[in-house]
């Protein structure tokens, strides 16, 4: 991805098939499924791509326990497929996983053994391995740190686990490939209209300032939990549909699982699942469900939401995490589309695409999981909606950029200076990181990981890159604070 091959492309496009507002999961989808198919395509984020809510996921590539447990059949057919897919396209990102529900009373290991059976055969041939019937003796092998008081044992099952933000640069740089221009630091401030039809955007580079006109056939809202802002900019009169619910993780050392095993609470006292994932040798505990009124980019976790996850996990665990113990908490909010339900763990996590008076049509809810589902029914819908003419979808078995190579490092504390130098050097050159934060924070996911380190890290990791974007000391010393505001949030208040 070369910045200014996409700025370049801008200037000599004159009208594009395909504009996509949004740069998280379901937009950067949409812009592959589209640039595939042969369409031109443009995307705009307004920040870094999946700064929103798709690189602070729980990191599960599931169909959804929990879907199953409410009775959404279709929900966990669909994500068992697509995490099969993903699992093929991007393996270098996705792994099998697996988890055990830890039973404690009676009924647990029939109850779960036998609903887990029917999860199994929901995923037919793209499964990633029969759930068991574990005893104690197994079961603690596997999770040593489990609480062995009353313990009788527990059901083992299998799903994906993945880096989000990472899966994000690669589905944006598997669209670039395919010759979509995808911008991040462009924000879209206006729609425009011809006779009452969307005919493109008015964009706005937010390192230069400078505004462009965009003309296109088809105008895409991939903006998750804004999806609403960018619906008022259509009609004035529009009515919101999306409720947003904040989910919360803390990060502690890979010492509370002691093992790659992760743990799945299927009830806590609020009706919801629990989890405790290992993930770059730490793990993450999430997560939280909890309604909220305003909308940021850095939503910040409640101090209940902290002492919710803490209480809940540390009753299956023989050491409890502290507040002391944790490395980072993230906080995302969920777009959830609004139903007649009050509580939003109840909402809809289906997909949901409309059409507007206008012609823009808007796609939101989903999970990362189903995200070329959703863009390929997106661009199905796009296509039958305009003259635009198009080859079928072909994102089932297209493999994704750096499926062939090995990881990116995501903890960077233990690596040289040398490397991490040219890890930033890379990011810049090949995946439009633009600042501190985009490298530690989703090039990297060290701010996920362990804030502190990643606080450390900064003051180097800014003057390599000002160095290779040519930028002087008070760049220098303004990402350093913006890295340090931002950051400050993800470490726990010990007061
Ligand atoms: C706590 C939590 C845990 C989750 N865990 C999982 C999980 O384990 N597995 C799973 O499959 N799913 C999970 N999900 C769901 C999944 O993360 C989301 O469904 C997905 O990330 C939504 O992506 P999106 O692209 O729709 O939204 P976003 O990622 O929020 O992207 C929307 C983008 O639009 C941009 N934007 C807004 N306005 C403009 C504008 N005017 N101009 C340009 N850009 C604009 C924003 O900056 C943002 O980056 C979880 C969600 C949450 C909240």
């Amino acid at each position: 991805m070369i910045l200014n091959k996409f700025l370049a492309n801008l200037e000599s496009q004159e009208i594009w098939d395909i504009c996509i507002i949004g740069g998280g999961a379901t937009g950067l989808g949409a812009a592959l499924d589209a640039a595939s198919r042969g369409l031109k395509t443009v995307l705009f984020e307004q920040h870094d791509f999946a700064k929103g809510t798709s690189s602070r996921s729980t990191k599960l590539v599931h169909g959804g326990v929990r879907y199953l447990q409410q009775g959404n059949i279709k929900l966990v057919f669909e994500a068992l497929r697509e995490r099969g897919l993903l699992l093929k396209n991007a393996p270098h990102l996705v792994h099998n996983q697996k988890f055990i529900v830890p039973n404690y009373k009676w009924w647990e290991k029939s109850f779960y053994g036998i609903g887990l059976k029917i999860y199994d055969k929901m995923a037919g041939e793209l499964g990633l391995g029969s759930s068991e019937l574990l005893s104690t003796k197994s079961t603690l092998k596997l999770i040593p740190t489990l609480d062995p008081k009353d313990l009788r044992g527990g059901v083992l099952y299998h799903d994906g686990q993945f880096d989000d933000a990472r899966l994000a640069i690669n589905i944006a740089q598997t669209a670039a490939k395919k010759g979509a221009t995808v911008l991040n630091y462009f924000q879209v401030i206006k729609l425009n209209k011809i006779k009452g039809k969307i005919s493109g955007v008015e964009v706005c580079d937010q390192n230069t300032g400078r505004i462009y006109q965009i003309k296109s056939r088809c105008v895409i809202n991939a903006t998750g939990v804004f999806t609403d802002s960018i619906m008022k900019m259509d009609d004035k009169k529009h009515k919101n549909i999306i409720t947003p619910s904040q989910g919360i993780h803390l990060v502690v050392d890979g010492e509370f699982l002691n093992g790659e095993t992760a743990i799945m609470v299927p009830r806590t006292d609020d009706g919801r699942v629990l989890f405790a994932v290992p993930w770059h040798n730490k793990v993450v505990l999430g997560t939280t469900d909890t309604p909220i009124e305003t909308i940021s980019t850095e939503p910040i976790a409640l101090k209940e939401e902290i002492a919710f996850i803490l209480k809940h996990i540390g009753r299956y665990l023989t050491k409890q995490p502290q507040p002391s113990d944790i490395k980072s908490i993230f906080a995302g909010l969920r777009p959830l589309v609004k139903g007649n339900s009050d509580t939003t763990a109840a909402l809809s996590r289906d997909h949901l695409i409309t059409i507007s008076k206008s012609a823009m049509i808007t796609v939101t809810g989903g999970k990362w999981t189903t995200y070329r589902k959703m863009a390929e029914d997106t661009i199905d819908i796009a296509l039958s909606n305009t003259q635009i003419i198009a080859k079928t979808c072909v994102t089932k078995t297209l493999k994704l950029v750096g499926s062939d190579k090995p990881q990116f490092s995501a903890d960077i504390e233990f690596i040289s200076e040398s490397e991490l130098e040219k890890l930033i050097q890379k990011s810049i050159k090949e995946e439009m990181c633009q600042t501190v934060e985009d490298f530690l924070a989703r090039r990297t996911r060290q701010l996920f990981l362990d804030a502190k380190i990643a606080i450390l890290k900064a003051p180097f990791v800014a003057t390599i890159m000002a160095n290779e974007l040519n930028k002087d000391k008070e760049w220098v010393n303004s990402q350093i604070s913006d890295f340090n505001n931002i950051a400050k949030n993800y470490l726990p208040n010990l007061d």
